[in-house]
């Protein structure tokens, strides 16, 4: 197992900013103070509670709670085991690492599965490229399939690393087979079919695509994560999956399709005021659009679009202009979507022709180019005006019935919006669309989000949980003693030296965290001094510690008396080590009876000692 130095690790840590690592996950706003803040990656959330200390070096969440070090962050966000987030971060800063001796450099052995998948679809993307420009009957027909059907350039294929899965393709299988990847690695992966239980050999990798172009899908950090297949005419009669005309890799331990968006590694860096992002059908349409020079473009992979990805583009930008194919199938895509947009906290146009013309994005970018994408934008309807047409689309001709039913659609879609600025403006846009008065149309909305409310309200009581929750709360405020003596430690010296010298050791829990930690601080400042913040980073031992005291750093005491807080605390500590001895002492002195037994004496003698202390609580003296 590669070590790396502790002098090391500090080095690392004193040249990288956290700030600089965490932007490139999330996007983040001066917060003052040294601070920054941003919309969490953790968890969902549209107003930001994610904050970034970049002079504490430390990440946190009011949200979810998630805390940590720029090394938990990479950690968390990349899946990848601690040092391999240290050897990421140490390339992608240039810092050199320096490793405990005899311990190895950076080895195969210790890759997590999930690095390993990574690689692997590295590999295969490079495989598949050449596979594309080889000087090969095959090669020459997909180049020219992808200039003369497709229509994008050659270009555009470097650019994104298109490529091509020969009919017959051993070649794959034994180059990562020779790479000594693992057999996990090679299983999960995706790229092949492995019968279950197969020992594992080079003729046991049959590959998942074959005669297929290959469109190499990224993450939002821009790694290759997963294939796109289209079918060709190439494509071979025994392969499984022949008639469908794209095949998608399956989810694997590096992608989760339901969290993925194609081309938005590139799109955030493009998206901006005045430049939403565009949500189209496709990765093909997509690569139509970056072709064109509209680069905000990001597709879903290949199913309907999920909460999590409209989370993920609310993360960068809060505009979206959706355009969908122009048939019905298109047009129920973009109202089941437009909810849940709104949900997500993004502000929706969309992107329609003025005809009833069918129109496909990569045909009119294609034939237009960017003044198409100028004059879709110059009549764009709003998310709201879009939904009265596609609802009722000629009001004037409505009965008083057909528009109250329509209202009712349009306020199930606008419930969804959580600002009250927001719905107010949908309000009244659709008041003008269906000719009714503002007034009337408002208590309407007012009795339907009454009855949601209540549906709602009424919903959450039945599913809450009953008693085990009690229990659960009291082992958690057992262990709040420990983390809120920990809390006053880290914000006041004199508290940490006082609790040092008088708090008993056998008193603090160390079956978690906090209690660990606390013991280990106090036992260090009774017996080395203290040495401060710089001190306290080396008695970290586990991420949960760092996590811990990073979201301990990050609470600002209050003005209350804290000496008094941390006297009410050893107080407790005192009693839950104490009464349980007493009542064990109680027992035994009750099955004794009064028969002169010798231990008698001695029970009594102890339980009066534990009465005494109990009623003698310890005072910390500051300063002293
Ligand atoms: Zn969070």
């Amino acid at each position: 197992m590669p070590v790396i130095k502790a002098s090391s690790l500090r080095d690392l840590k004193n040249r990288v900013n956290i700030h600089d690592i965490v932007v490139r996950v999330v996007a983040l706003k001066k917060a003052g103070g040294g601070r920054f803040k941003g919309l969490c990656p953790f968890h969902s959330e549209k107003t930001p509670s994610f904050n970034v200390s970049a002079d504490k070096g430390f990440f946190k969440c009011f949200g979810c709670g998630k805390a940590g070090d720029a090394i938990n962050f990479v950690m968390e966000t990349e899946g990848l085991a601690f040092t391999e987030a240290v050897e990421a971060i140490a390339q992608r800063f240039g810092v050199p690492l320096e490793y405990e001796e005899g311990t190895g450099g950076p080895s195969r052995e210790t890759r997590s599965l999930r690095q390993e998948i990574f690689e692997i679809h590295d590999l295969a993307a490079d495989h598949y490229r050449q596979a594309f420009l080889a000087a090969t009957p095959p090669g020459e027909f997909i180049r020219d399939y992808w200039v003369r059907n497709r229509r994008f350039t050659p270009e555009l294929a470097e650019e994104f690393r298109i490529g091509f899965a020969p009919p017959e393709d051993g070649a794959l299988a034994a180059g990562l087979y020779k790479r000594k990847f693992s057999e996990d690695a090679l299983r999960q992966c995706g790229l092949f079919y492995v019968r279950d239980g197969a020992v594992l050999t080079l003729g046991a990798l049959r590959p998942r695509f074959r005669g297929r172009l290959m469109i190499p899908i990224r993450d939002h950090q821009g790694r290759v994560v997963a294939f796109t297949a289209r079918q060709l005419e190439l494509t071979p009669a025994d392969d499984p999956a022949r008639e469908a005309k794209y095949v998608n890799s399956p989810e694997t331990p590096i992608f989760t399709k339901s969290q993925l968006l194609f081309n938005l590694d590139r799109a955030r860096a493009h998206v901006g005021e005045g430049h939403p992002f565009v949500l189209v059908e496709g990765q093909l349409d997509a690569l139509r659009c970056w072709s064109v020079g509209l680069r905000t473009a990001v597709a879903p992979q290949g199913t309907s679009i999920t909460d999590g990805q409209l989370g993920l583009l609310r993360r960068y930008h809060p505009q979206v202009e959706c355009f969908f194919d122009s048939d019905s199938a298109g047009q129920k895509a973009a109202l089941r979507f437009l909810p849940m947009a709104l949900k997500a906290g993004l502000e929706v146009r969309f992107l329609v022709a003025a005809g009833a013309t069918k129109l496909d994005p990569d045909l009119l970018f294609l034939e237009r180019g960017l003044a198409a994408y100028a004059e879709l934008r110059a009549g764009a309807p709003t998310a709201m005006q879009f939904a009265c047409r596609s609802l009722l689309p000629d009001p004037a001709a409505a009965s008083p019935e057909q528009k109250s039913r329509t209202a009712q659609a349009l306020f199930e879609i606008l419930a969804q919006a959580e600002s009250s600025v927001a719905r107010a403006a949908f309000l009244a846009e659709i008041a003008v669309y269906l000719r009714v008065p503002p007034a009337a149309l408002e208590r309407d909305l007012r009795a339907f989000l009454a009855r949601q409310s209540g549906s709602r309200y009424g919903a959450a009581a039945a599913a809450a949980p009953a008693a085990p929750a009690a229990a659960a709360n009291g082992d958690s405020h057992a262990r709040a003693t420990e983390a809120h003596l920990l809390f006053l430690c880290l914000h006041h010296e004199p508290l940490l030296h006082a609790l040092a010298a008088q708090l008993p050791h056998e008193w603090i829990d160390a079956t978690h965290a906090a209690g660990r930690l606390l013991d280990r601080i106090l036992a260090e400042a009774a017996h080395n001094g203290w040495s401060g913040r710089e001190g306290l980073d080396q008695l970290l031992e586990t991420e949960e510690e760092k996590s811990l005291v990073a979201s301990l750093l990050f609470e600002a005491p209050g003005d209350e008396d804290l000496t008094k807080i941390a006297n009410e605390g050893v107080r407790s500590l005192q009693r839950r080590f104490l009464e349980p001895q007493q009542r064990q002492i109680e027992l035994e002195i009750a099955s004794k009876g009064t028969n002169g037994d010798p231990d008698l004496l001695s029970l009594l003698k102890q339980r009066a000692e534990i009465t005494r202390q109990l009623l003698n609580p310890p005072k910390l003296s500051l300063g002293s």
